[in-house]
Order: C-alpha cells, then sequence, then structure tokens
C-alpha cells in the first residue's frame, strides 16, 4: 500500500511530516516537508508560492483550513501508490540538503512549566525559602525572551561572558556554569488581536506545531543577575530550535490527559480538552545519552500558556515561540538541564568517553532528540535539535 520505502532508521516516518526551509545546491531557501530520509520539494510539487518562500511565516498565517488541508493531501500523496510518479521527481535526499531557521521568530516567552523543575531550582537558588514560588500553582510562570537569537540546530553556542559572583567580589568572564534546558516549543500560526485574550479551547486554532528547544544557560551569570526582574544575560545569547516543525495535527496520537491540579486552576486556564504530550525526550552529551526527560510530567499545558500570555490583551503574531520551560520528571534520569542533573556541579556526570563533566566544556555538543506515540502503537521520531560550544572570543 505504501509505495515509498522507509527504514527503522529513518528520521522520519510516513505520518509526523514537519515542515522546515531547506536550500539544496545554492538555491534559494524554501520549504519542505521531511519524509523517511527525504524532503519533500513543496514549491513544485503543489505549485503554490506560499511554499516558495525562505521562512514557514506565510504557511503559518494561512491558518488552521489551509494546515489541515495541505497535511491531508501529503498524507494521501507519501501512502497512496497512484501518487508515486507526480512525488518522486521532487524527493530530495535530506543529506543533500542545508536547513535553515523555519520561522522568522516574532516573539519569544519562556515559561517554567515542570514542577520537578522549579522545585528543584528552588532548592538550589533560594535555599532559605519554600521551593515553589508562591504563584507557581495558580499561574504558568514565564518571561519574555530575546527572539533575535533563537537559532536553527548545528548553530555554534559561543560562550557567553558576563558579571558573577566570585567568593566576596564579582568578576567578569567567560561563563564557568554554561548549561542546556530541554523544552518543548509551540509556534504560533494565527495571530490574535490586541485586547482579545485567546481562550485554552481556541489553542488548535492559533498554534501551528512543535518544535524541540535548547534553551542555552549561563548558571553563574544567571545566579548573580536575576533578582528581582528575572532572566536576562543569562539566558539571552543563544536558544536553539529543531529545524522541523511538528504539526499539532501529528502528535494527535501522544495526547494524554494532565496531572491533577490544586487548587484549582482559574476559569480561564481550565483545561477541557487533554492537552498532555507524552513526548520523551533524550539528551546526549558528546554521545552519551545522560538523561530522558518526560514532557507528560509537565504541570502546565501549552493551552494554558497561551491562555495566559494574552490574557491579559497582549496580542500574539504569526512566528511567535513560546517554550515550556526546562522539562524535567520526578524519577532520576528525567533531568532536563545539568544544573539539576549535576545538582549544581556537586555531583559530575560520567560520560562514556571517560570525561566527567559537571557544566559545559568548549567543543561539546549537546543533542535533543524526541519521540511520541504515533499511529497505530507505532513510535514516531520528533527531530532533533543540537548545538557545540565554541570558546568566547579572546578579550
Ligand atoms: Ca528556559
Amino acid at each position: 500500500m505504501n509505495w515509498l520505502p522507509l527504514g527503522d532508521e529513518d528520521p522520519f516516518d510516513r505520518w509526523t511530516l514537519p515542515y522546515g526551509v531547506f536550500v539544496v545546491g545554492g538555491s534559494a531557501p524554501r520549504v519542505g516537508v521531511a519524509v523517511g530520509s527525504w524532503v519533500l520539494d513543496l514549491a513544485p510539487l503543489a505549485g503554490d508560492e506560499l511554499f516558495a518562500q525562505p521562512s514557514l511565516n506565510p504557511f503559518l498565517a494561512a491558518g488552521r483550513p489551509v494546515w489541515d488541508a495541505v497535511r491531508a493531501r501529503l498524507l494521501s500523496l507519501v501512502t497512496d501508490p497512484r501518487h508515486r510518479e507526480l512525488v518522486e521527481p521532487h524527493l530530495i535526499p535530506a543529506a543533500d540538503v542545508e536547513l535553515r531557521l523555519p520561522f522568522e521568530v516574532a516573539d519569544y516567552v519562556d515559561f517554567y512549566a515542570s514542577q520537578t523543575h522549579a522545585e528543584n531550582v528552588g532548592r538550589l537558588f533560594r535555599p532559605d525559602n519554600p521551593a515553589l514560588p508562591a504563584a507557581w500553582r495558580h499561574l504558568p510562570i514565564g518571561y519574555h525572551g530575546r527572539a533575535g537569537t533563537v537559532v536553527v540546530s548545528g548553530t555554534p553556542i559561543v560562550r557567553p561572558s558576563g558579571l558573577r559572583r566570585a567568593g566576596d567580589s564579582v568578576e567578569f568572564g567567560p561563563s564557568l556554569r554554561l548549561d542546556i534546558e530541554a523544552e518543548a516549543g509551540f509556534v504560533v500560526g494565527t495571530p490574535s488581536a490586541l485586547g482579545a485574550p485567546v481562550p485554552v479551547g481556541a489553542f488548535e486554532d492559533h498554534v501551528f506545531g512543535m518544535v524541540l528547544v535548547n534553551d542555552w544557560s549561563a548558571r553563574d551569570i544567571q545566579a548573580f543577575e536575576y533578582v528581582p526582574l528575572g532572566p536576562f544575560l543569562g539566558k539571552s545569547f543563544a536558544t536553539s530550535v529543531s529545524p522541523w516543525v511538528v504539526p499539532l495535527a501529528a502528535l494527535s496520537h501522544a495526547r494524554v490527559e494532565p496531572p491533577p491540579r490544586s487548587p484549582a486552576v482559574a476559569d480561564y486556564l481550565r483545561d477541557e480538552e487533554p492537552w498532555a504530550l507524552d513526548v520523551s525526550f533524550e539528551v546526549e552529551w558528546n554521545g552519551t545519552v545522560v538523561s530522558r526527560p518526560p514532557q507528560r510530567s509537565l504541570y502546565w499545558m501549552p493551552a494554558q500558556m497561551l491562555a495566559h500570555l494574552t490574557v491579559n490583551g497582549a496580542s500574539v503574531r504569526t512566528g511567535d515561540l513560546y517554550a515550556s520551560g526546562t522539562i524535567s520528571g520526578p524519577r532520576p534520569g528525567g533531568s532536563g538541564c545539568f544544573l539539576e542533573l549535576t545538582w549544581n556541579g556537586a555531583e559530575p556526570v560520567q560520560l562514556t568517553d571517560g570525561a566527567r563533566r559537571t557544566f559545559l566544556e568548549d567543543g561539546d555538543t549537546v543533542t535533543l532528540r524526541a519521540t511520541a506515540p504515533g499511529p497505530a502503537g507505532s513510535r514516531q521520531r520528533l527531530g532533533e535539535v543540537t548545538g557545540t560550544v565554541a570558546p568566547s572570543p579572546s578579550p
């Protein structure tokens, strides 16, 4: 029945069908869809200017009826043998393309939706206070990040410099506690109007899909600067995203009930539709898998995050990215950052290459991958985001 041959090791199946932007052989960047180990060149296949674009934004702005129609057509094209002759000329080996940042990032918001992460950070950074901030169970805490430093997977991460505490004094220099944060990112397609909150139930009309996010963090810079206004230079130097945006429609088999919440949430955060996602992350450090953060353990759902960030009347734009915050599961082995994994450097990690690590060293590579339940009991891959640390420029 399926005409397109796929192997177990292929990066994507015939169901996920994520969208990205690629160049091949010096071509102009344009929109493609990943299937198996191929990139489907949509612009000539569909004969549609919507895909002859250097970003997904025009397609994202087209709205859910268009997203649904294109996906339905794609599912038919890659499975029904009658379409083989039409599709085959537009399949490009994935190894031959260069992937670009898939969408123009409008605004970037980062949340703090993992209870385990929030409690661990509280214990490490504020040991004399309750682990969870007072508002944490009432609303998804977040902050506005820096859209202009969101980069595509593979972009080198230059070690940031900044001020940090050194004993009783303060010194300037390259971060000594460079860390990762494994997060789920959500990409807004349909904008909302200023003054018009987006209810929880309108999530699927506004959000197009999901990317994997590594929100690089300099813990020493962060710890010194963050009181009282939150993260600034400790986070803003780089945030990496996976090159393939997985449509929400491809995550339908991964949806599960959210965890119970106490106290009951405010009416504008009540979620009738289950939007917890049973996505399993994997954190690989220089070739060693060091943890497996479970996205389903998050306390706050992406639909609630969108409702919260607009409840005051703030609008969202096409290309807005909002991320879950570090995903850390309650069980050992589920840490989404090295701050927790090594307990702020107190418990080094042994890598299979013989090295021991607490935080990132120059030349280290971290790759995040994720999988989720797919159709008919299958396991679908959701792509990867990788980055290698480059040394700080010499002063
Ligand atoms: Ca973060």
